[in-house]
This record gives C-alpha cells, sequence and structure tokens, in this order.
C-alpha cells in the first residue's frame, strides 16, 4: 500500500511515524525547507529559537508515546516540573499556585485550597469551577467560558488571574467567545486523571529537535520518504476515487493520500473534487487566532525566580525564561490571541513590553537586543459549537483522509490535538487494509 502523505506538520509527520513502522510505502511531501509546521525551529544570528514559545503538559499522552517510539528520550528534550501557576501583577498582588505530589485530584484541591494571593471565598469560588469540569456541557448545548465561569459564580478576581489566561494559553480564544466543551474537556484531561498529567514540558531544544528531526530518522530509517521544499497542488483522482497528488515537481501515485494541512490549504487543493464540496464549505467556517511572540536578551539577565511567569491585566501574557534552554540573559513574551498588541510595531511592541518589565522586575537587568515572531494563522479559533464544525479524519472520496490540529479530535489547536489526528489517520487506515 502506497500512502502520500500532504505536510511535514507534527500531524503528518505522526501519521508518517505510524504507518511506516507497520511497513507501509509512505511519501511525505512539505512545501516548506524545513519540517515541523507551525512548530518549527527558526534562526537568529545563528542562534536557535522557535517560531512561537511552546508549552506542553503531562497530558500530551500521544505525543509522549510516540517520542518514545522513535526513540528520543523526554528529558533529552523537555523539561518537565510540577504545576506552578505563578501569575504577576502590576499593582503588586499576585497569584501563586502550586501543585503538590498527591495524587489527582487532591493535587489540584489543596492547590487551589493554600492559593497564594486568593481570599477564602476566592479559594472556594476556583473549587466549585473545578467541580462543574464533571458536569461539562456537550457538543449540542455548548456555551462561551464566559458564560460557563458565571454559572459558576467566579469572581471577577478569579476569572483574570486564573481562569482568562488559563482559556486563552490552552485554546488561543478569549473566553468571551471560546468554547466550554473544550475547556472543560483540557481541564479534565489536565488535572483530573493522573497527577503527572498536570505537569509542565517546557522545550529544552528548539522545536525541530523535539519531534519534527528525529521522526523524519525514524521514518527514513523505516524506508519512508520525505521530500522537503515541494508543494501539492492537485488531487488527482478518477472513478470518484483517489490515484495521488499532483506536486510542483511531479506525481505522485498513492492508494490514499493524508491531507495534514491547515483548513485553507485544504480547501484549495480540495477544490476540484465534488465529492468534498461539502467539506469545503465546512472548512471554510473554521477561524483563526494569531499567536506573538517577543524575545528579549537581557545583560544582566532579569532576576527571575520560576520558568513561566504569567503577566496579568498587561499587553505581554506570559514570561518565559530560556536561561534553563541554554540562552542566558533571553526570555520569551507570548501574546496569545488578538489584542491591542497588533496596532503596535515590533519596535513599539518591544518598548512596550520592556516597559512592562521593568514594572515587574525594577532591578539592574539591562536589555541588550529584541525580535518579534508574529503568527497570524496560529492556530483555529475554537469558539463556542466549534465541535459540531471540525471535519472527520475520513472524507467522501474514498482514500482521501484529512489531519491536522482541526479536525474531529477534541483538542483544542495543539500538538497533541496535531499528533493525536496523524496516528488515529494512520489506525484508521490500517484498519481498512485489513478489512478489506
Ligand atoms: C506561535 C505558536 C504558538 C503555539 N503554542 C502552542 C503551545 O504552547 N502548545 C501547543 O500544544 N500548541 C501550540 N501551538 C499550536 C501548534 O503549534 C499547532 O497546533 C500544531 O503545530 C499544528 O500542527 P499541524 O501538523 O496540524 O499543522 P501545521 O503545523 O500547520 O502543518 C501543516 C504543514 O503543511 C505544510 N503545507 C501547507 N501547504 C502545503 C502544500 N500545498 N504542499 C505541501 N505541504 C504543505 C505546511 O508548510 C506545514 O508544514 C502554537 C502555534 C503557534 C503558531
Amino acid at each position: 500500500m502506497r500512502v502520500v502523505i500532504v505536510g511535514g506538520g507534527w500531524a503528518g509527520l505522526a501519521a508518517a511515524v505510524t504507518l511506516c513502522q507497520r511497513d507501509v510505502d509512505v511519501t511525505l511531501i512539505e512545501a516548506a525547507a524545513q519540517l515541523g509546521g507551525r512548530a518549527r525551529k527558526v534562526e537568529h544570528h545563528g542562534l536557535p529559537f522557535d517560531n512561537g514559545q511552546h508549552l506542553l503538559i503531562g497530558a500530551y499522552r500521544e505525543f509522549l508515546r510516540l517520542l518514545a517510539l522513535i526513540g528520543v528520550a523526554e528529558d533529552s528534550v523537555l523539561i518537565r516540573t510540577p504545576l506552578r501557576w505563578l501569575m504577576r501583577h502590576p499593582g503588586g498582588a499576585g497569584v501563586d499556585i502550586r501543585a503538590p505530589r498527591l495524587p489527582a485530584p487532591l493535587h489540584m484541591t489543596w492547590a487551589l485550597l493554600h492559593a497564594r494571593g486568593f481570599n477564602y471565598s476566592e479559594r472556594l469560588a476556583a473549587l466549585r469551577a473545578c467541580a462543574h469540569v464533571l458536569r461539562p456541557p456537550g457538543a449540542a448545548d455548548d456555551i462561551t467560558v464566559a458564560a460557563w465561569l458565571q454559572r459558576t459564580r467566579q469572581t471577577q478576581r478569579v476569572i483574570d488571574m486564573l481562569w482568562s489566561p488559563l482559556c486563552l494559553a490552552a485554546l488561543n480564544t478569549p473566553i468571551a467567545s471560546a468554547s466550554a466543551a473544550v475547556f472543560t474537556r483540557v481541564l479534565r484531561d489536565a488535572f483530573l486523571h493522573a497527577r503527572a498529567d498536570s505537569d509542565l514540558l517546557i522545550p529544552r531544544r528548539d522545536l525541530g529537535a523535539v519531534f519534527p528531526e528525529p521522526a523524519a530518522a525514524f521514518i527514513r530509517r523505516h524506508g519512508g520518504r520525505i521530500i522537503a521544499g515541494e508543494r501539492a497542488r492537485a488531487l488527482i483522482s478518477d472513478d470518484a476515487c483517489i490515484r495521488g497528488v499532483r506536486g510542483t515537481r511531479g506525481d505522485y501515485s498513492a492508494d490514499a493520500v493524508i491531507l495534514a494541512v491547515p483548513p485553507q490549504t485544504c480547501i484549495k487543493l480540495i477544490a476540484d473534487q465534488p465529492a468534498l464540496t461539502a467539506l469545503a464549505a465546512n472548512l471554510n467556517t473554521l477561524e483563526s487566532e494569531p499567536i506573538c511572540t517577543a524575545y528579549l536578551h537581557y545583560a544582566p539577565a532579569i532576576p527571575l525566580s520560576a520558568v513561566m511567569n504569567g503577566m496579568a491585566g498587561m499587553l505581554g501574557h506570559w514570561l518565559f525564561d530560556l536561561a534553563p534552554m541554554d540562552k542566558p540573559g533571553w526570555v520569551a513574551i507570548v501574546i496569545s490571541g488578538p489584542g491591542e498588541h497588533m496596532h503596535l510595531d515590533n519596535e513599539q511592541l518591544l518598548t512596550a513590553l520592556r516597559q512592562e518589565i521593568a514594572g515587574l522586575w525594577p532591578s539592574a537587568a539591562q536589555f541588550q537586543e529584541g525580535f518579534v515572531i508574529r503568527e497570524k494563522r496560529a492556530t483555529f479559533s475554537c469558539r463556542a459549537g466549534i465541535d459540531a464544525l471540525r471535519p472527520p479524519l475520513r472524507t467522501a472520496l474514498p482514500g482521501c483522509w484529512l489531519a491536522g490540529d482541526h479536525t474531529a479530535t477534541g483538542y483544542p489547536s495543539t500538538l497533541e490535538g496535531a499528533v493525536r489526528s496523524g496516528v488515529q489517520c494512520a489506525e484508521e487506515i490500517l484498519r481498512d487494509k485489513a478489512a478489506r
């Protein structure tokens, strides 16, 4: 069986790894010169950075399983720390929540009951929301996270210091429009099953070295082909069945094709397939959200006591210390979703962020240089009702499959969602093959 995979992001690579391991003849074509898609390495003055600071959690089970399968030791590429929610505020009244080493969900109960910076009623409000996580809205009666927080009687401070930044970090969609069904699913996955699920996993190497490069090596070792710098232009089909993919350099025949590309690209590739008209219309309803990452270098460094620092009520959302990633003095500031920063050019944004840093850490740190990366279509917009819009992996054109973080995995637009879609798609193809 020959399978052509279009797209060398984490979804396409996960599908290729799964198929190669089962002796399927795999060809993966990727338009860019490098693999990784929206989670890739970029260089700045010869130093490796990422197209955006990424954070993973212990609940990314499918990704961690695949990492072990391709022979990468978790601690060689990721720093694992117990959950710490350190949210700073320009006024000084921050919040510090730490998960102790107790079994789930006791660890979260303890963490919220002892949350520093919350008073007694704020702690109880946060716990009340956790109890509601067990009675989530379904896909049919989905509501916004803001409405769900109102239903669970959260105080404004708990929303500002905990739920709103958590929702933006997990779904990259503001609470006013984000899906409560997806948000509560993420909360259950991360906090209610096993303590280690809530661990924070921060890449210690550039993202290319975390997964795309070792995955590519695994695929090649198992006989797969990877062609970078090759753009798919159309699908080849006859008798309402897939026959392959037309690329800029030639045709690639296949018994099955996986389109592991974002919705906008997928729409173009399937445009002349009558069987996929409804899918194209469906994909067209998915909107996207941006993420902006500013990298700043200080010497001497900012005196940070934590790797991950929340910035409540500020332009910046999260400040990551990159010193443990061999970049002493460098920090990454993440701004999720849309916002005021979109009206500033890069120089103005860096100036504003430096002022926020100076307000939070008024010490001898000295700014040296900085740069900004804006990803306009970083994730799909995870709005209320989104579950009903996400396409399944199997399409109406026999042999044509989808993968990618936007497919119906139930997960938000994340690395785990991408990997799950790729693995599930490969497994469905293998099941179909076995049934024939
Ligand atoms: C700045 C930023 C920060 C993020 N932060 C986090 C985070 O902290 N945690 C988290 O879990 N997730 C995060 N995400 C989301 C995560 O990166 C994505 O969900 C994931 O990378 C999507 O992978 P994918 O394979 O589904 O899609 P993509 O990565 O988009 O892969 C699609 C691939 O297809 C290729 N392609 C497109 N058209 C063609 C064509 N015609 N022919 C051949 N190839 C083509 C593209 O070049 C690309 O490589 C972040 C994303 C961004 C951008």
